[in-house]
């Protein structure tokens, strides 16, 4: 038994990979069942939906760093610590729904409380949330960043034992927090937080049990250690010095050799203020960011949204004309949107990609993003799992 056969129409597509004219996509039970470029009529029982010929589709966005669980109040931690599970949850299916309106299909969490973010993904159906690739609480050291998501481990057996334990619960991802963060008083970004060996030991166990391990790390030398002890991907890569983001040669020569994805937290809303911490040292951090564009390294978006009201759920968009302001092409920073964030995320194939195959989580809109980045704010539906919603 089949369901409806879908045919959407626009006059243009960019399928993950090139930008193309005219383009028919199929899609039956969830799936892409194919994209004709060549103009044939759908078959005569597909439901059609012509956007018209300025229009584009194009896959469903992935946002590779989010907080689902953070309610992106100026009080972000105080809600994600105090707040109930319950609370805590309907927090988390608010922010889902959100960001799958603003056109994001698949997010990686990087960190949740109690592992809501596993509740939410097998509890809330696929139409009503994005994809969702989830890490649990983030590993860290004993009053070290986030420290207060649970996630506390420090040693080799707590280290394995915590890998472990995401594993059987389900993560697809480990997240550690190599170096620490803005958001917790006490501990300082500017500085490490584990030995090198403790993050080599993570990544074996984690790739051990299939899973992929991404490093949250500020510090210039945690973000060394993570790049060196084989990290999946390095979460923010700000290389903080005393003297400010620093660009090293050798680094970033060892992170394209690796193949290291670098994913940079971007997007803010238009009008919304930095956080605070980040503005200091800002012009140092963007030009370090120009450089790792220019580099060639595997570069994707995250957000970290939620983590302030400048980072609301739902911001993504805003980072890729983020991307274009630090030196990619607009058919670049959709190619990392789309099927480079897939990869990142452990979705390539099935997410990011408009092929046969793949799952229909769509987007179309109202003008060219290929012309102006822009328009990917500008959204006329989104599609996930094959049904329309928005
Ligand atoms: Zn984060």
């Amino acid at each position: 038994m089949h369901g409806e056969l879908l045919a959407l129409r626009a006059g243009h597509v960019f399928d993950g990979v090139r930008a193309r004219r005219s383009g028919t996509v199929l899609v039956e039970d969830g799936v892409i069942l194919d994209v004709d470029f060549t103009g044939a009529r759908p078959p005569a029982h597909a439901e059609v939906t012509d956007f018209g010929p300025d229009a584009w589709l194009l896959p469903g966005l992935i946002d590779a760093h989010v907080h689902l669980c953070w309610d992106g109040s100026a009080d972000a931690v105080a809600h994600v610590t105090s707040g109930d599970r319950a609370a805590v949850l309907a927090t988390a299916r608010d922010a889902a729904a959100a960001t799958l309106r603003a056109g994001v299909t698949t997010v990686r969490d990087l960190g949740d409380r109690d592992y809501l973010t596993l509740a939410l993904r097998d509890g809330v159906p696929a139409g009503e949330r994005p994809e969702i690739v989830a890490a649990g609480p983030p590993i860290t050291t004993p009053s070290g960043h986030c420290h207060f998501l649970g996630g506390v481990a420090q040693g080799a057996g707590a280290l394995r034992a915590a890998v472990r334990e995401r594993a059987e619960r389900g993560c697809e991802v480990v997240k550690v927090m190599a170096s620490g963060g803005r958001m917790t008083p006490g501990s300082d970004p500017a500085r490490a937080q584990y030995r090198r060996a403790d993050l080599r030991l993570v990544v074996d166990e984690a790739h051990r049990l299939g899973l992929s391990a991404a490093a949250h790390a500020h510090a210039l030398g945690a973000v060394v250690d993570a790049v060196n002890a084989g990290f999946d991907s390095v979460e923010h890569f700000s290389c903080r010095t005393p003297q400010g983001s620093v660009v090293r040669r050798d680094l970033l020569d060892e992170v394209v050799r690796r193949g290291t994805f670098v994913s940079l937290t971007l997007a803010v809303r238009p009008g919304g203020a930095l956080p605070p911490g980040v503005a200091a040292g800002h012009a140092s951090l963007l030009d370090l960011m120009t450089e790792v564009v220019a580099s060639g390294a595997r570069v994707v978006a995250g957000t970290d949204s939620g983590i302030a009201p400048q980072k609301d759920h739902g911001v993504y968009p805003y980072a890729l004309r983020q991307l274009t302001e630090l030196g990619m092409s607009p058919l670049d920073a959709l190619r990392a949107a789309t099927t480079g964030a897939a990869e990142a995320v452990g979705r390539a194939g099935r997410k990011g990609v408009l092929r046969p195959g793949a799952d229909a989580d769509l987007l179309a809109l109202d003008a060219s993003p290929v012309d102006d980045i822009a328009a990917v704010t500008g959204i006329r539906a989104v599609y996930r799992a094959g049904r329309r919603v928005r």
